[in-house]
């Protein structure tokens, strides 16, 4: 049996689900599972989502694995295709992708493909990573109309760089960008991801691009999921493997970075940074043992993690650890980690379990 254990909850993706339709009744919506589905398990997760209108991931390969694990839904590209051999790939399994850049166009015009594509144009509105930029927009526009193998309902979309922050104006100014350029076409639009979801209701538009908070965790500044009603869908969890009696002034771990103040009880958890627990997660980082809140101490390690219990503790070997989860809002662990939430979710390794409840 293996002790590191990612138990995901399908009911709370469900309910996080009905909360993004909450939020935004009037959109389709383009469920993101890339990364592993946020380290939720592509196919598994994508399989529950029988609501969903389509499915986002970032690369073909991700696309191909859904193809493989029976989902037919249709599927968008967010990084688009790279080379023009991917083509003929895209159009035999239905994918649809993002042009953002030239090379794109290019490739388009030049390919010879028995059929058409479905393709969502990004404009760069302001976070200038991917995207064509608001001068060259009509340019690529009429380009991709003219390609015989680009279905002419061209889609049309963006990305924000700061809806996670409701004080910043960039959202505004990036949703004016792409309100101006677009003003005068039919087509349909996506600008939205959660954090757009929850806080920039203007920004909806046909479609939304939901990826955390259908995973239950808040994409917003010092919020955490249940803020916005939603559950956690990972609870991440191992066992204590060993416990001992460490003296005052006596130093715990790797480095001997973390010194007792006064004789305690250490736990020993089975779980490190080969399970994807964050590396850097600092002495005071919690933990709960037995339904407890204690904090970590000393540095984390590949395949452990040591924690104070204090000397009164009931603690025994076996018994359960939770590193985050609806008890511990990952949130608050990556804080700790001075990362955020993402990072931790998609960093879950092949070593940990999946129990789908
Ligand atoms: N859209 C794009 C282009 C993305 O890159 C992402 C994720 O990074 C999303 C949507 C989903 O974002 P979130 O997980 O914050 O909802």
């Amino acid at each position: 049996m293996r002790l590191a254990t990612a138990e995901i909850s399908l009911a709370a993706l469900d309910h996080n689900f009905k909360r993004v339709k909450e939020f935004a009744p009037a959109s389709q919506i383009m469920a993101v599972l890339k990364a592993n589905a946020y380290g939720h398990g592509l196919v598994a997760i994508a399989k529950r989502l029988s609501s969903a209108d389509a499915f986002a991931v970032a690369r073909i390969d991700e696309a191909l694995a859904l193809r493989a694990g029976g989902l037919v839904k249709p599927i968008v590209l967010l990084e688009g295709f790279f080379e023009p051999q991917d083509l003929p790939i895209l159009l035999a399994n239905n994918f649809q992708t993002i042009i953002h850049h030239q090379s794109q166009l290019d490739a388009l015009m030049n390919c010879d493909l028995d059929g058409m594509l479905t393709t969502w144009l990004k404009i760069d509105t302001g976070m200038h990573r991917l995207g064509i930029s608001p001068e060259q927009f009509s340019k690529a526009y009429q380009t991709l109309s003219q390609c015989e193998h680009v279905n002419p309902n061209i889609r049309l979309m963006t990305h924000f760089a700061c809806a996670d922050d409701l004080s910043n104006g960039k959202t505004q100014q990036q949703l004016a960008v792409f309100s101006e350029l677009i003003a005068d076409k039919k087509q349909q639009t996506c600008l939205a991801n959660s954090a757009a979801i929850i806080g920039w209701p203007d920004s909806h538009g046909d479609w939304v691009r939901p990826g955390l908070m259908m995973y239950g965790v808040s994409p917003m500044l010092n919020k955490v999921g249940a803020d916005h009603g939603l559950a956690p869908v990972m609870r991440l969890k191992t066992r204590l493997i060993s416990l001992r009696v460490v003296k005052k002034g006596e130093a715990v771990g790797y480095g001997s970075t973390w010194t007792c103040p006064i004789d305690t009880i250490i736990g020993v958890v089975a779980m490190g940074y080969g399970d994807g627990y964050p590396r850097h997660a600092p002495s005071g980082t919690p933990v709960m043992v037995n339904g407890k809140q204690v904090p970590l101490v000393g540095r984390v390690s590949m395949d452990m993690i040591t924690v104070d219990l204090g000397l009164e503790t009931d603690a025994k070997i076996g018994d359960q650890v939770i590193l985050w989860g609806p008890e511990l809002p990952v949130e608050v662990v990556a804080q700790c980690a001075d990362t955020i939430p993402y990072e931790l979710l998609c960093n879950i390794t092949p070593r940990v379990d999946y129990h789908y409840i």
